[in-house]
């Protein structure tokens, strides 16, 4: 039994739904015609069904619900539904969120276990979706976009990409009690069922697209407004906004001996100097 069985034990049907589910992910193999049209309806129905997306494939709006239709449109044509009953035989919720904290990958999935006590208590997941990144994607910085290998043409197939890699690490949560994109097992599966030969997107980042559209990177020297005042500071880093650190006396000190006051900042207000 692996150290995660015996933290975690399962009750007999999830521990079948775990075996299930682990042989048909190891079994599936999805010929390219089979899986170009299946991401074809993919697609189409969520783009047709959506009231946010508007028919738009580089939408501008998007809710959670399009997230779960879009998840289970996957785990109903690419393995038969398996994740879906895997979830309710582990007595498992499964949330979607779109996040503005999330800046460097496009996706995260993450499980919580509410009673660590508890036997057989039930693991809750949450797949979340980086709204900075998602939308930083065929927005203002236009280079061709690749995402776990395959070539994107717009908004709404990066996030398939996202919703691929994001659903396989669930399947192998679900499955395996852990999960690797790193590892040889999760590099299979996503070759064998989403023809994915990378684990790794390169859709713009909230740090791409600051570089590319404004010269600005951390370290950049860069002058803003601030209620009416011209500040000059140094850039500390770049999440949604940017952080940027102006010497002041009064500041907090920082490990290169001086003091500074912190400012977030869009990115669009910052001047390269
Ligand atoms: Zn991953």
């Amino acid at each position: 039994m692996s150290d995660a069985a015996r933290r975690h034990p399962k009750s007999p049907a999830a521990h079948d739904s775990a075996t299930t589910l682990q042989t048909l992910l190891l079994e599936t193999r999805i010929e390219e015609r089979a899986r170009d049209q299946a991401f074809r309806q993919v697609y189409e129905t969520v783009l047709g069904s959506s009231t946010y997306l508007g028919d738009k494939p580089n939408f501008t709006r998007i809710g959670t619900n399009d997230l779960a239709r879009m998840f289970d449109l996957y785990d109903r044509i690419f393995l038969g539904g398996e994740v879906r009953r895997a979830l309710m035989a582990q007595n498992s919720k499964l949330e979607f969120a779109l996040s503005r904290r999330l800046t460097r990958s496009g996706g995260q999935t993450k499980r919580t276990r509410p009673s660590r006590s508890q036997a057989f208590s039930p693991a809750q997941y949450e797949i979340a979706v980086s709204v900075p990144v998602l939308f930083a994607t065929f927005g203002d910085v236009d280079r061709p976009i690749r995402a776990c290998g395959r070539l994107c043409y717009d908004r709404l197939e990066a996030l398939q990409r996202i919703m691929e890699h994001e659903l396989l690490h669930l399947a192998e949560m679900l499955g395996w009690d852990r999960s690797n994109c790193s590892a040889n097992r999760f590099r299979n599966l996503a070759t064998n069922i989403f023809g994915h030969t990378e684990s790794h997107h390169q859709m713009i980042t909230p740090q791409e697209r600051a570089m590319v559209q404004f010269g600005v990177k951390p370290g950049s020297r860069v002058s803003f407004d601030w209620e009416g005042k011209q500040l000059y500071g140094i850039v500390n880093s770049i999440r949604r906004r940017a952080t940027v650190l102006v010497p002041s006396a009064q500041g907090t000190p920082y490990s290169d001996g001086r003091r500074y006051d912190k400012f977030y900042v869009p990115v669009e207000c910052l001047k390269p100097v």
